[in-house]
């Protein structure tokens, strides 16, 4: 249905409408590759393409996956510390984007940001089993029934009691295994292998349900997810 630009505009970006007034009169956006004047200007963001500085932007729901970097929280604003939202493009930000899980401030990899709580919902409860997988490097000795422990649920130093995990060898000379869980418990990895005798010195977390980390993200960064790829997550 066509709309305002401005109120358009304003829904999916985090751009205030005075911003985005002064960037209409720049002719920085364009719809259907022709700038926009004005800011009352009825468009239909179902049939015409919007583009902000040559992007085009989505609305409705965004879902976009980040390879995330170590040194950012997994959170949408912190007082002290980088937020995994500062790394996403102005194109792609939007107000009530958030991060459906979290990542420690040291882990890399896949994190989904997505402003749809439903769809953060489903993926996060621990009742719909959506696996998540990670490459962990441990130092320490790992026990060496550490996978029949895994398998049948690890017991953490605090008594709480995982869910049955697999644990594969990848290289367990270099210390070099692949966890795959179907919860997410505070540091659950960590305190899994701590439990099991051994420090993981690096994490990475490969995919989120059937969906991999798309290996040409640089660290840092961050695309949309189309339809398909959404359906391999949950
Ligand atoms: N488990 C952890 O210990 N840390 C993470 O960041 C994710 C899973």
């Amino acid at each position: 249905m066509p709309q305002r630009l401005d109120r358009i505009l304003s829904e999916c970006t985090t751009y205030t409408r005075s911003e985005l007034k002064r960037m209409i009169l720049r002719g920085e956006i364009t719809v259907d590759g022709e700038a926009a004047r004005r800011p009352e200007q009825k468009v239909d963001p179902d049939r015409q393409e919007i583009a902000l500085l040559g992007r085009p932007i989505a609305c409705g729901h965004s879902y976009l996956m980040m390879n995330k970097p170590a040194g950012f929280v997994s959170a949408t604003d912190d007082p002290r510390q980088k937020t995994v939202l500062e790394l996403v493009p102005p194109e792609l930000r939007r107000k009530s984007l958030f991060p459906a899980g979290r990542l420690d401030k040291d882990t890399e990899g896949f994190l989904l940001l997505t402003d749809d709580g439903d769809f953060a919902h489903r993926i996060l409860s621990p009742k719909n089993h959506v696996a998540k997988t990670y490459f962990a490097r441990v130092e320490g000795e790992l026990c060496a029934d550490a996978a029949a422990r895994f398998g049948a649920g690890v017991t953490l130093e605090d008594g709480a009691l995982c869910r049955p995990a697999k644990l594969e060898a990848l290289s367990p000379q270099n210390g070099e295994y692949r966890v795959v869980l179907h919860e997410g418990m505070y540091h659950q990895v960590k305190r899994m292998f701590l439990a099991c005798g051994a420090q993981v010195v690096y994490l990475k977390r490969e995919a989120i349900g059937e969906l991999p980390l798309d290996g040409s993200l640089p660290l840092g960064g961050c695309r949309p997810l189309d339809a398909g790829e959404l359906e391999k997550i949950a």
